[in-house]
């Protein structure tokens, strides 16, 4: 996407808006499928809290995609998207056992990942297969937030834990037909994360009736241009050896799972936003924007380098800026950085915007979430309307102490 696509759609649908383009999605989906294609059953299952936007679920789904879920209302989602229950996997954490009933009457494969819902869900229906979640204790994030394989993490079930997970399969005469681990975000070094798949080929020798293994996600993608990102290719090099053997060992062929968010969309992603207001102080130039955390909360939350580029005044004189929302509370999209110089009325673009900022958006401030437009084959698709009034009175039910 050019930066006269991406000004045409703000002329067209107005700003802020989201604006994804089809072309990354496909071309990371096809990047990892091909990072693995020495391994004969290789199955991708799209993180769809990353992005849920249907039409992205349907094109992901299009491209041979299956669906991770984490929630009912993502395996409605998905189904919404005609994806077939068999290609999603729902690997909630703390949800009640009514939930989970809910899921495996919809058809989906089922990620348990805690001993009480294990053995509560085995009693009851031990006729469901289902996958277990392991927490092989490896570190692997970049933040501790997002870092959840380590030792007090609440996902997964503790590999010290395996004699009890057995006591609680052989009890209930379930059957396990997956494994999974998903160690958190951002991946740096592909040994570490080799060493946390051997702690996982070693859980799957205690299960007999496999049908996948699935590795979770993590995969880091850069944020500007030189930033570490994980080497997919190494990866699938190395761990395609090592489950092919793992195949060979255990009778089987089984198949290798993945299931990536950042990775699929994260790059595909802009969010546009107009600036309203160019304030000098004592100390900083402030851009402030018709958006805020609101509608991209990751700087705040977790501290990410969204880059920011001037497209409508790309090739002004750079100067340092602080990009600030227009919430009332502090709302930081970035400090003195370098940007083309920028007047009222330009439009600026974040990168990194596929994940993690449409679905992590809110009314805050009691404003619209944007709109979002999805860019296939050179021509922008409206792919969700800007809310309206209407949206923000939804739910409200007036309780009038004066009537
Ligand atoms: C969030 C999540 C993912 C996706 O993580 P990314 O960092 O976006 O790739 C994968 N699996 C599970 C279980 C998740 O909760």
């Amino acid at each position: 996407m050019t930066h006269k696509d991406l000004l045409a759609v703000v002329s067209q649908f107005e700003s802020p808006i989201y604006v994804y383009d089809a072309a990354k999605i496909e071309s990371q989906y096809k990047r990892l499928r091909d990072a693995f294609k020495k391994v004969k059953q290789v199955k991708i299952n799209y993180a769809v809290k990353a992005l849920s936007n249907l039409s992205v679920i349907k094109l992901l789904n299009s491209l041979g995609s299956g669906m991770d879920t984490v929630s009912i209302q993502e395996v409605k989602l998905a189904l919404e998207a005609g994806v077939a229950p068999g290609d999603i996997i729902y690997t909630p954490n703390g949800v009640s056992l009514a939930e989970i009933e809910k899921a495996a009457e919809l058809g989906v494969q089922i990620n348990i990942d805690n001993l009480s819902i294990l053995e509560q869900f085995g009693t009851k229906h031990p006729k469901t297969p289902v996958c277990i979640r392991i927490n092989p204790h490896v570190m692997a994030g970049g933040n501790t937030n997002i870092s959840v394989g380590h030792i007090d993490s609440k996902f997964g079930i503790s590999i010290h834990q395996m004699p009890h997970i057995e006591r609680i399969v052989e009890n209930t005469k379930m059957t396990i037909n997956g494994i999974h681990m998903h160690t958190g975000s951002d991946i740096l070094d592909i040994e570490v994360f080799l060493y946390a798949s051997e702690i996982l080929f070693e859980s799957a020798t205690h299960f007999s009736d496999l049908e996948f293994i699935d590795f979770g996600s993590g995969f880091k993608v850069p944020y500007k241009e030189g930033d570490i990102e994980t080497n997919v290719e190494e990866l699938g090099k190395k761990l395609s050896k090592r489950f092919n053997e793992f195949c060979v060992s255990y009778g089987k062929e089984i198949t290798l799972a993945f299931e990536p968010g950042k990775f699929l969309v994260s790059e595909a992603g802009k969010f546009l936003v107009q600036v309203n207001v160019v304030k000098q102080t004592t100390s900083t130039v402030f851009a402030q924007v018709d958006s805020g955390f609101n509608h991209l909360i990751r700087p705040m939350l977790y501290g990410s380098q969204h880059e920011i580029e001037n497209i409508s005044n790309p090739n002004g004189r750079e100067r340092f800026y602080s990009v600030v929302g227009y919430i009332c509370e502090t709302d930081t999209f970035a400090n003195n950085r370098r940007i083309a110089e920028i007047r009222e009325g330009d439009i600026l673009s974040f990168s990194n915007a596929g994940a993690y900022c449409a679905t992590m958006a809110s009314n805050y401030n009691s404003r619209y979430r944007p709109a979002e437009v999805l860019f296939y084959n050179g021509k922008p698709h409206l792919i969700r309307q800007r809310e309206t009034f209407e949206d923000i009175l939804r739910n409200q039910v007036i309780f009038d102490v004066n009537a």
